[in-house]
């Protein structure tokens, strides 16, 4: 009878320890729900990535030409304080009417 309990117990015990560390293996291990948009995983990475890009949010200008609009960071300067969205956009402002009949 001592040698049932004995052994019960130490079943028990193996399966208490390999709970455990299925429970961690699963944690670790990705699984279908890591690929969703709201796993946690995905979610810190995402978090991370958009303040690496900007910790703070870009203004965006219009071009004056084209009326695209692009991040002030990456906007050209026209001589006249106006704003662009390509180096081909503030030719075009430029030449005016000498690039139009091309
Ligand atoms: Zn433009």
């Amino acid at each position: 009878m001592q040698r049932i309990l004995l052994v019960v117990a130490v079943l028990l015990l193996v399966w208490r320890v390999l709970a455990a560390i299925g429970k961690r293996l699963v944690t670790r291990v990705p699984g279908a729900d890591s690929f969703s948009r709201y796993a946690p995983e995905a979610r810190r990475r995402r978090r991370q990535w958009s303040g690496r890009a900007n910790g703070q949010l870009e203004e965006l200008v219009e071009c004056a030409v084209c009326g695209t609009f692009v991040p002030a960071g990456r906007a050209l300067d026209g001589a006249d304080g106006r704003s662009f969205c390509s180096r081909d956009c503030r030719e075009r402002a430029a030449g005016g009417a000498a690039d139009a009949g091309r």
